[in-house]
């Protein structure tokens, strides 16, 4: 589906020139979620937006779906671009128009009679998972719901490629979590090829098949996803390995820490928005009368609230156990009871 040949882009700059891809190549199949990793400055923007035509390489070829991309312009890079879409970190939505008009917005362009419009964006609304919003204003979304327009934009016209630009990054880990479910959904229900970039390496574990390392410009490391995390060759690879090797050992701890607590429920309770652990607990407290014991976790701060992931340890009577998880639940925190009794 995608054939990247010895490609360069040197950018001209003040200091002299960068050279932001190095020589890659790669060959990404029909079908396939394609990942690629690399820290900021690796080169891994540049290199998707040379697959749709953004960016023009300084030398080599891009074949996306059998045109190729690297030199055409104009009439035929639009029609070349039908087989494309991208999706983008911070939504690119067009803040004056509705969600159905926003997802119909590529159709109107492609000269879609309206009747069809309509009954197509009906279609994509459904499939990502926004019935009930379709009149709203962007700005009346969360991040995840906003992505989810932008998913669904981006399918309007039956690309054969996805491009994933950072998609995830500007969400939350739950979030996150959903929207890269939905790309799985839309991968095996329409057999779309699926390429991302990430600095994230949870999202390359979550959902690609394979990944290639990008360092300096140059992919530095590529295989499948599960051999690549088995058997990292380079350092760096090693460094993104690591990211995501912390919730294993975290598990295995409370492993440990269960048979010290053999009673009671153990509750992972996943925490996104203004709500920090501590308050809840205390309320936990104070309102069930039951003994909660933090046994791992980790909360992040943000300017945006507070989000983390914490593993406690309810001891006291069933039934106020079970109010309190049920209480847990209004509060809108994730909620799972990893063990019982
Ligand atoms: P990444 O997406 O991995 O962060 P980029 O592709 O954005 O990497 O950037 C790779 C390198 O190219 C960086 O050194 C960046 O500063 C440089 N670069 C990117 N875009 C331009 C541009 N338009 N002009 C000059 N330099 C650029």
């Amino acid at each position: 589906m995608i054939s990247i040949k010895n490609v360069q882009k040197v950018y001209p700059s003040k200091q002299g020139q960068v050279l932001a891809v190095d020589d890659v190549n790669l060959e990404i199949n029909a079908g396939e979620i394609f990942g690629v990793i690399g820290y900021s400055g690796a080169g891994k923007s540049t290199l998707i937006r040379m697959l749709n035509g953004l960016e023009i390489p300084s030398s080599g070829s891009v074949v996306v779906a059998n045109n190729e991309v690297s030199h055409i312009r104009g009439k035929n890079l639009r029609k070349a671009r039908q087989d494309i879409s991208m999706i983008f970190q911070h939504f690119n939505l067009l803040w004056s128009r509705t969600v159905r008009e926003n997802i119909a917005f590529p159709l109107e362009i492609a000269g879609v009679a309206k009747e069809e419009r309509l009954k197509r964006v009906d279609e994509l609304i459904k499939l990502v998972g926004l019935e009930g919003r379709e009149d709203a204003y962007p700005s009346q979304l969360s991040g995840g719901q906003k992505q989810r327009v932008g998913i669904a934009r981006a399918l309007a016209n039956n690309p054969k490629v996805l491009l994933c630009d950072e998609a995830t990054s500007a969400l939350d880990p739950q979030t996150t979590d959903s929207i890269l479910e939905l790309l799985v959904d839309i991968n095996e229900r329409l057999g779309l090829t699926i390429v991302l970039i990430t600095h994230e390496m949870h999202v390359i574990r979550k959902i690609c098949h394979r990944v290639a390392v990008m360092e300096s410009g140059k992919v530095v490391e590529i295989g499948p996803v599960l051999e690549v995390f088995k058997n990292p060759q380079e350092p760096i690879t090693k460094r993104f390995v690591q990211q995501v090797t912390e919730p294993e050992e975290t598990k295995e701890t409370i492993e440990h820490l269960l048979e010290k607590f053999p009673a009671g429920q153990v509750v992972q309770l996943t925490f996104v928005g203004d709500t920090t652990g501590q308050p809840l607990i205390t309320e936990l407290i104070r309102k069930y009368d039951i003994t909660v014991n933090i046994l791992q976790g980790k909360i992040s701060h943000t300017q945006n609230g507070s989000y983390g992931t914490l593993f406690v340890h309810l001891e006291g009577a069933e039934s106020e156990i079970a109010s309190a998880i049920e209480f847990i639940g209004t509060q809108q925190v994730g909620v799972e009871v990893i063990a019982n009794g």
